[in-house]
């Protein structure tokens, strides 16, 4: 940085501390990652100065026939890479595409079902906290009891009595593979648009290490700053016959101007998910799930669903008798970052909740693999048996610390 420094050093010396966190402790959020410095380049590029409304070749202000370029290249390398039909590249984030595919076929009041939030759907799928619930008519379905899977015959039979006029897929705080074809059968029989929400999965389904709802949906969203590695923003992709819907939900739908750098940022990002460091990084992000999954179990944490298929690992800290807050604030001050989460039917109330979401995308970024994997369950079974011994503690930040600098981020 060499003007921020001067224009506000308060600022500065924030972000260079958030530096050094994201160097110095393991980042087990299942939705962040660490992102290549080429997309920060991008995204702090003079781009940012750029106003745009409409789409290439039709837009609202002069001045755009190098932003038009890179809106293209976005487009197209969206659907190469995901072998889609058609791609919005503009949505500010995840929450926004999915309200442009909501406003692109339903009515107001029309019925939507999607899965419920504590089974691990997300606020923007009809959430009673979330705009969406107001506008649409939801219905929530749950995973099964004994498997803590998606029961898709349940799923049908709602489907049939209920009767939407769309049905969401996808979640999360979900570790297993999805089977999009069986979705699309249901929605096939009762005349439902099928839409996919891969917003976590976006970067196994580009580099193909799990199977890709694209040619099962009618539409498809996903967020860039999750496995994906690109930093904000979101996009869909849908069937042609739907793009023009799509394309004026977005604007002058839910959005107005749209961010060219994040736009950029994509495009790039779309690029890099063609090359072999990429795919092996999404390879080794789901190897390194199912290694943290079976290090934890075999130190006796339950593991929602029993194990994973995606970078997510789903922990029911009860059997430890811990709650997910007090797992949080212990692993945080450890330098482990995670996050606390519902799981399904989950024995907490009042605001607390028995779970922790583990994700490895970032750390396996980082280059981590298997043997570190067995280190952090090591360090993590330490750190939540030893709560309030404060020494043990110490010891394991220090053990933390020095695993953070073999695998440098940013280097
Ligand atoms: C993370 C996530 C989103 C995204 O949203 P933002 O608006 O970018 O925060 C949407 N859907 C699902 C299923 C998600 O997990």
């Amino acid at each position: 940085m060499l003007h921020l420094p001067k224009d506000d050093p308060a600022i500065a010396r924030l972000i260079e501390k958030e530096e050094k966190r994201i160097e110095t402790t393991l980042d087990l959020i299942a939705a962040e990652n660490h992102v290549p410095l080429s997309i920060l380049e991008a995204m702090g590029s003079i781009l940012n100065t750029k106003t745009i409304e409409g789409y290439p070749g039709n837009r609202f202000h002069a001045g755009c026939r190098y932003v038009d370029e890179i809106e293209r290249l976005a487009i197209s390398r969206a659907k190469l890479l995901f072998g889609a039909e058609y791609a919005n590249v503009q949505p500010h984030s995840g929450t926004s595409a999915n309200l442009a595919v909501f406003f692109s076929v339903l009515e107001l009041e029309d019925k939507v079902l999607a899965m419920s939030l504590p089974h691990g759907g997300h606020l923007s799928h009809g959430h009673r906290a979330s705009l969406t619930s107001k506008c649409f008519t939801f219905q929530h379905y749950e995973v099964d009891r004994e498997t803590e899977r998606i029961d898709y015959e349940s799923v049908r039979s709602i489907a049939e009595e209920f009767r939407p006029k769309m049905i969401v897929v996808g979640a999360s705080s979900y570790p297993r593979l999805i089977d999009y074809e069986k979705m699309a059968h249901i929605a096939e029989d009762i005349s439902a648009y099928l839409f996919t929400d891969m917003a976590h999965i976006g970067g196994l389904v580009a580099a193909k290490v799990i199977p890709s709802p694209v040619p099962f949906s009618d539409f498809v969203s996903f967020t860039c700053y999750k496995t994906m590695m690109g930093g904000r923003g979101g996009v869909i992709l849908c069937k042609h016959r739907y793009g023009s819907k799509i394309d004026r939900a977005v604007f002058p739908g839910c959005q107005g101007t749209s961010a060219v750098n994040l736009i950029a940022a994509k495009a790039i990002i779309f690029k890099l998910a063609q090359d072999p460091q990429f795919i092996e990084i999404q390879k080794r992000t789901v190897a390194d799930a199912v290694s943290l999954a079976n290090e934890l179990a075999a130190r006796g944490y339950r593991i929602v669903t029993g194990g994973t298929e995606n970078h997510q690992v789903i922990v029911d800290l009860g059997s430890k008798g811990i709650i997910g807050e007090i797992g949080e604030d212990t692993l945080e001050s450890v330098g482990i970052i995670t996050n606390r989460n519902v799981i399904p039917r989950d024995v907490q109330t009042r605001g607390t909740v028995s779970g922790l979401r583990l994700g490895t995308a970032a750390v396996s970024a980082r280059g981590m693999g298997p043997g570190e994997m067995k280190e952090i369950a090591e360090l993590i079974d330490e750190a939540l048996i030893n709560v309030n011994r404060k020494n043990v503690l110490d010891q394991v930040a220090q053990e933390v610390a020095a695993l953070c600098r073999k695998f440098p981020v940013y280097g």
